[in-house]
């Protein structure tokens, strides 16, 4: 409420750059303002050129979008559902106390009111676990477990209903936090690999994209409450210590120093990634897991090896057969 309180403030007396009326926000790294109307507009438009620039989805084509509660995936949900692909979402109930009750109840709410595709995968009836139970059988930080739980359901289920693309919420801040991140560990693997859209290069493997790659929090904060959408803005409480809350912090303190550094950091990495990892022929031979059948470098992947440990009697498995080869 402050924050928004602080940006009517500095938007007082501004017009639009495209109509003349009233600001309501003033984005500092374009030199602009807009009123409501032609703020709505630029957020759209924003998405649909994200979309055509890395030729995300073509008209018409089936999306699976991954909605968490939260403003990024709720206002996406929003804008897509406005093209002619039909939307379907899924969410994962992950059994996270006082956080994954709510979380679904919002997206449900909103599924029910513009009565949308949703679907909803409870983690304690899928695995028999919730997933701090999950957490505290491996042994692993949370955000770990989480991010690797996350990644392989999502796949799992778009692949297996026949969905070619697989569209998540990240947004600029996300981005360049993980940029940064990446940079400091210097994890080359990683960097090669980060772009707003990861072709599906390896069946069983689905295209990956993020269209609200060149919005940052405040702008899709902005969109949601002008549109009045609702949305979950509790923390996770598992993932206080996430490293990637710190990368977001620094890159703030920067950006409000020199507004429109983060933006550059990020589009100019994107843009440059090529000339700085010339695209190799890959000697990553990938396989298919011996459990789930889903691709793999290993004889098992990252997430059958976390679930033998917690011997969860997950019926995951029945998909081993269907990958084509
Ligand atoms: P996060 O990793 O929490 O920053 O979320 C990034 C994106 O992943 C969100 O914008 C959603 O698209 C997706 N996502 C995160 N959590 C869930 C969830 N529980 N269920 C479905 N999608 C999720
Ligand atoms: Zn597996």
């Amino acid at each position: 409420m402050q924050k928004n309180q602080k940006r009517l403030t500095e938007v007082k007396g501004l017009k639009c750059t495209a109509c003349k009326d009233e600001a309501i926000l003033r984005i500092k790294r374009h030199h602009v303002a807009f009123c409501q109307r032609c703020f709505i507009k630029f957020i759209q438009k924003q998405t649909i050129q994200a979309i055509k620039k890395y030729h995300m989805f073509s008209k018409k084509e089936p999306v699976l979008l991954a909605v968490s509660g939260g403003k990024d995936s709720m206002a996406l949900w929003s804008v897509l559902s406005e093209l002619d692909n039909q939307i379907t979402t899924i969410h994962l109930d992950l059994g996270i106390p006082n956080f994954s009750d709510q979380s679904r109840q919002v997206v449900q709410q909103f599924a029910k009111d513009k009565t949308l595709p949703l679907v909803v995968i409870y983690l304690k009836e899928l695995l028999g676990y919730t997933l701090p139970e999950l957490q505290k059988k491996v042994h692993r930080p949370a955000c770990s477990v989480c991010g690797l739980t996350k990644r392989f359901l999502l796949n799992h289920y778009a692949y297996h209903h026949h969905f070619s693309v697989l569209a998540t919420g990240h947004n600029l801040d996300d981005e360049a936090a993980t940029l940064l991140g990446n940079i400091l560990r210097w994890r080359e693997g990683y960097l090669r690999h980060q772009s707003p859209c990861l072709p599906s290069d390896y069946p069983g493997l689905v295209k990956k994209v993020k269209p609200f790659y060149t919005l940052t929090d405040e702008e899709i904060l902005c969109y949601v409450q002008q549109m009045k959408i609702p949305f979950c803005d509790s923390i996770c409480p598992l993932s206080q210590k996430a490293s990637s809350l710190d990368f977001k912090k620094a890159l703030k303190v920067i950006e409000d120093q020199s507004p429109g550094t983060k933006h550059y950091f990020l589009f100019h990495y994107l843009e440059k990634k090529h000339d700085l990892f010339p695209e190799k022929q890959s000697n990553v031979i990938l396989k298919n897991c011996s459990w789930c059948g889903m691709p793999t470098t290993q004889e098992r992947c990252s997430f059958c090896s976390i679930l033998e440990r917690t011997q969860s009697k997950s019926q995951l498995f029945i998909g081993k057969d269907d990958i084509e080869p």
